[in-house]
């Protein structure tokens, strides 16, 4: 009798409790609507790292006091941040995104109008001819049945003798994930490491589907920006300041997207140490690997709590295919693979033949790399000529380059494609580079000197 009287008391002050914290979550919401006015009157940025830090100290002095463990207040802490941005990114929209770009042209090719494409990442040689034909042999043969959700141990046996090959690492076939795309493998990665509440650490510029996957996870992305004058190198002490108990990934890609940029090996060695002294996952994003103009230091070799992301889309021209992976440790694949099974059984199988047929084309491989780096060197001299700012591409097949502070980005992007029909990138796209634009060369040269054309009358 005492007992459930007692707990109909201690119930009631929950009750209360969880009131007065939704109020105060309602009053927070508020006042972070103001701070997002305020902060765009005094063009501020969003992220203020400082103040998060402060008041996680507060948190974990709050929690000592309870005797409580601070890491799920500290989870809290990041959801409440991450509300408070959402709330003052609402009201922060730019005039153009990549998605406005994408639409716009659309509608513009829909009345037969022929843009230059300089927007998308996508190589435009198809694929090697003999994956082509690998791929009907199967469809002919009937293999097309459900595969183990791990892949076919033919194409993870090929995968892992073919990365150790060219990246001087030994890795075994039950490290190896198939997976729909390097997407895919991304997203599986991310929701096998975060949860709810955690922190995930991101070097921009970025591939934008870093941040919206870690956002979704409900976790806080913190990022670590990187500037041209500094050669787009990372400053490895940023990131280790954003570590702290909710921290679990950082996430890197070199080459990368948007910039072509490859972290010198001393900064991928900094970053490895660090991971390693905070007991963090490194996401190595290798999607552009093949495409680098320099020498290049994968995390393939290195013995750290790593998930390295693949995909056969740009190195073989497969993106349609939608072929990826993922290389981590077996115990972490047996887990990403049951989470892949679940949300998608496995990937096709006259798909994965394909990948088996692509791994015996390194020769088709090399040619498109030589020939995309004839179109960088092409493209860079050729936007010397311009007044923008950039810093030549190690790898990848992309150019970030910078207008000049009285040319609008937004506005150069529009009026490029309304008028003159060549379609890129805002660099506000992948992070906060309001001066920047993304070309990305996948185009044969003549479209791309006329794609420069158009760009220098707009300009001079
Ligand atoms: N990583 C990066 C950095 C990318 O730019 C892309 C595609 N744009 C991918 C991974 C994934 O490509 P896919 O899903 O086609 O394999």
């Amino acid at each position: 009798m005492e007992s459930s009287k007692r707990l109909k008391e201690v119930r009631e002050q929950i009750a209360e409790k969880t009131r007065v914290i939704i109020e105060t979550f309602c009053q927070r919401a508020l006042l972070a609507n103001e701070i997002a006015s305020l902060k765009r009157k005094l063009n501020l940025p969003i992220d203020d790292y400082l103040v998060e830090k402060k008041l996680a100290e507060q948190v974990r002095t709050i929690c000592l006091k309870f005797g409580l463990d601070p890491n799920k207040a500290l989870k809290l802490l990041n959801l409440l941040i991450s509300e408070s941005i959402s709330l003052q990114k609402s009201s922060h929209n730019p005039l153009i995104t990549p998605t406005t770009v994408f639409e716009e042209t659309r509608r513009l090719e829909e009345r037969g109008l022929k843009v230059i494409h300089l927007e998308v990442g996508e190589p435009d040689f198809g694929p090697p001819q003999r994956v082509v034909d690998a791929t009907v042999k199967a469809l002919k043969e009937g293999r097309t049945h459900y595969t183990s959700q791990y892949g076919i141990p033919e194409l993870r046996r090929a995968l892992a003798d073919k990365m150790s090959e060219r990246w001087n690492a030994s890795i075994r076939s039950n490290e190896i994930l198939v997976t729909p795309g390097g997407r895919t493998a991304l997203v599986l990665a991310l929701s096998a490491t975060l949860t709810q509440g955690d922190s995930a650490i991101i070097i921009e510029p970025a591939w934008p589907a870093y941040r919206k996957c870690v956002e979704s996870l409900g976790c806080r992305a913190r990022v670590v920006h990187t500037q041209l004058e500094d050669g787009w190198e990372p400053d490895v002490s940023k990131i280790e300041d954003l570590v702290d108990e909710t921290t679990k990934v950082i996430i890197i890609n070199s080459p990368c997207n948007p910039t072509g940029k490859i972290f010198a090996g001393k900064t991928v060695k900094s970053i490895i140490d660090v991971a390693t002294k905070h007991k963090l996952t490194i996401l190595s994003d290798e999607a552009y690997a093949e495409f680098s103009y320099r020498d290049r230091y994968s995390l393939l070799p290195e013995d750290c709590a790593k998930i390295v992301v693949g995909t056969f889309s740009k190195a073989w021209g497969m993106t349609g295919f939608r072929l990826g992976y993922l290389i981590t440790s077996s115990q972490r694949c047996t887990a990403i693979a049951e989470l892949a099974g679940d949300l998608y059984t496995s990937v096709p199988e006259p798909i994965q033949i394909a990948g088996l047929a692509a791994l015996e084309c390194f020769d088709e491989v090399d040619l498109y790399v030589a020939q995309m780096k004839k179109r960088c060197e092409f493209i860079t001299s050729m936007l010397k000529s311009l007044p923008v700012e950039f810093k030549e591409p190690d790898g990848a097949f992309y150019i970030f380059f910078k207008l000049n502070s009285e040319v609008n980005a937004d506005a150069f992007v529009e009026q490029l494609l309304r008028k003159h029909l060549v379609a890129l990138t805002p660099g506000s796209g992948f992070g906060n580079y309001p001066q920047f634009v993304r070309l990305s060369f996948c185009r044969p040269e003549q479209e791309l000197r006329e794609g420069v054309a158009r760009m220098r009358e707009l300009l001079l």
